[in-house]
């Protein structure tokens, strides 16, 4: 009995430590994934709720997808050891006979010291337009930060939307690096299902997860990466 009682807690050791050790081996062998965003302080706002529901498609109001979408956004980044500040987190943050308040919600993002914003809203127009687009207002580090996005959601989904220039007040007021993707029309009845899809969702955010990281990451790659390719999981192309 005791000797079999041995054995399994021999086993719960072996499991123990096997499960430690598997963290630790995963970031040496990808040294970009484990901790290179630590300490990095990422804002995410959700645009529009409470009695501001934002564009309507067939299914959803925007601002229930911008939710969903961003809160999946947020999982990359926590694991990529960034912190996540987040605008909002339950659609009740803001509650349904209460105004979204920009100009609060700004004063409250500039003092949370973020190193980047980023705004998640969805596009509307003519029900043939579809594909996601990333905005900026000013400044070389917005721009670069919406073009490296761009970019990969331009691989992700062919998309021959460019990086444009906006003025909108939360760009405008920003005292951070700060970009607004526009992540697709929820006008377009193909394109509002599939940003309601949990598979797309984490597909779509795992390129604007990628995007923001190769702009953190321009310039100070790790020396041991240098001459070795980038881990194949973060950097998949074709
Ligand atoms: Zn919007």
């Amino acid at each position: 009995m005791l000797r079999r009682g041995g054995l399994w807690a021999g086993l719960l050791v072996l499991l123990v430590v096997m499960g430690f050790n598997w963290p630790l081996a995963r970031a040496q062998q990808f040294p970009m994934a484990g901790d290179l965003l630590a300490g990095r302080v990422i804002i995410i706002d959700p645009g529009h709720g409470g009695y501001d529901p934002g564009a309507h498609g067939i299914q959803a109001t925007e601002d229930r997808v911008n939710l969903e979408v961003a809160l999946v956004l947020k999982q990359w980044f926590e694991r990529a050891g960034a912190r996540v500040v987040m605008t909002r987190m339950t659609p009740r943050d803001v509650p349904k006979h209460k105004k979204y308040r920009v100009r609060a919600r700004m004063v409250w993002i500039n003092h949370s010291r973020g190193d980047v914003l980023i705004d998640i809203h969805c596009n509307s127009g003519a029900k043939s337009f579809h594909g996601p687009q990333t905005f900026y207002w000013d400044g070389a580090a917005s721009y670069h930060l919406a073009y490296d996005v761009q970019e990969e959601l331009q691989y992700f989904t062919h998309t021959r939307r460019t990086v444009t220039r906006i003025d909108q007040y939360v760009l405008r007021h920003a005292e951070m690096p700060a970009i607004n993707v526009e992540i697709g029309f929820i006008t377009n009845a193909k394109e509002e299902a599939k940003l309601l899809n949990p598979e797309y969702q984490r597909d779509l955010t795992w390129y604007i997860f990628v995007g923001t990281e190769r702009w953190f990451l321009k310039g100070r790659w790790p020396e041991n990466l240098l001459q070795t390719p980038p881990p194949t999981h973060l950097l998949i192309r074709d």
